[in-house]
């Protein structure tokens, strides 16, 4: 039986079920109890692999897209601040590993971040 992708528009809820062809394309969803769990078609090449990072990140997807022009826009924004600030971080964290020297780098291997 093939395996299908079915999604609760009004939670957001994704799931995958195996049926028949034949069976019914609404379900109801385990999470919000609705009749609202739709068989959703993902125009993806059949090479993606489902595994369980790219199905979250078709989720992803698929929701950026049903977000309007602003949302859109906010969610880079943020996205864009959220890698700014991981960039910065990484970077001083190479700094004070570059200004280490080999006893302390050794140290902060082996016991963390907590007395620097
Ligand atoms: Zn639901």
């Amino acid at each position: 039986m093939p395996l299908y992708d079915f999604e609760c528009e009004p939670c957001v809820y994704y799931t995958e079920i195996r049926q028949g062809v034949d069976e019914p394309s609404v379900h109801t969803c385990p999470f919000c109890k609705q009749e609202t769990l739709k068989k959703v078609f993902i125009n993806a090449p059949p090479v993606i692999v489902r595994g369980e990072a790219k199905t979250i990140g078709q989720v992803i997807d698929r929701n950026t897209k049903n977000l309007g022009k602003y949302e859109r826009e906010s969610l880079n924004k943020k996205n864009n601040v959220a890698q700014k600030k991981e960039f910065d971080e990484k970077r001083q964290l190479h700094r004070k590993i570059n200004s280490m020297t080999e006893k302390e780098k050794v140290k902060w291997i082996k016991e963390g971040d907590w007395w620097i």
